[in-house]
């Protein structure tokens, strides 16, 4: 059995964010989840990590043969990198909760510079300081520090130059491989689909197609962003 949102509703307060959401989530798999500003992917992320509760609908929350939820772990749009904290600290502040032994805590900060090597040499530098991309890079290691089952990845391509975006999606890719599964919020849909195997379409909250990846990555750019 899937991870899957039964036609689900939430929102924040009193505003409706989602309306009618569909989805289903295979271990293994890289899920996208593709729209416009405002439709619904970052509050859908926040209901797969368990952060908001539903208002309708049902969730099964489990794999089949889990005991319990997978570990989830969520980037952020922004990265929300600490300005005055080292990149070091920042990295750790993904498992602060987990009290990890040291040799522990070292293994798996090595394993983030391994995926991202120029964070190496930037160790001590304060987060406020990095660039854009290099933000996004520390983002998304303190999320991995906590080996994650479920990584939730919330546009990761806003603001990166392309040369960048590649990277950190090539990056992405090996994360998957390793064995993690993925959900990737995106608007940029040519970048997405070189790693989706799947995607939803998401529109003013509900969830209204559902495609193949490998139907559409030899589609142009103009074509794709018509689907959303
Ligand atoms: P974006 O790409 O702009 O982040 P999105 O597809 O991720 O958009 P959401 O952030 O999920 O969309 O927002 C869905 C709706 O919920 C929007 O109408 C948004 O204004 C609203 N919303 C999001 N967060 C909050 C919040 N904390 N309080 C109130 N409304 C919110």
């Amino acid at each position: 059995m899937p991870l899957r949102l039964d036609d689900i509703s939430t929102g924040y307060g009193g505003h409706v964010a989602i309306s009618h959401a569909t989805l289903s989530i295979e271990r293994g798999e890289v899920v996208g989840l593709f729209g416009h500003n405002g439709a619904g992917k970052t509050t859908l992320l926040r209901v797969l990590a368990g952060q908001l509760p539903l208002w309708k609908g049902a969730r099964e929350g489990r794999w089949d043969g889990a005991s319990r939820a997978p570990l989830a772990a969520l980037v952020p749009q922004d990265g929300l990198v600490f300005p005055t904290l080292s990149v070091e600290d920042n990295l750790r502040m993904g498992v602060w909760r987990q009290r990890l032994r040291s040799a522990e805590l070292r293994r798996r900060v090595e394993h983030v510079l391994d995926l991202f090597p120029q964070l190496a040499g930037m160790l001590k530098r304060e987060g406020g300081l990095l660039s854009g991309g290099e933000k996004r890079m520390v983002a998304i290691g303190r999320a991995l520090l906590g080996e994650p089952e479920l990584l939730l990845v919330d546009e990761p391509s806003i603001g990166l130059a392309p040369a960048t975006l590649e990277i950190v999606m090539e990056r992405l890719r090996r994360v998957h491989e390793e064995g993690t599964t993925i959900v990737l919020a995106e608007q940029n849909m040519p970048s997405a689909l070189e790693l989706v195997d799947r995607f939803y379409v998401v529109r003013q909250g509900e969830t209204v197609r559902e495609e193949q990846a490998g139907d559409f990555r030899d589609r142009d750019a103009r074509e794709l962003y018509a689907l959303i």
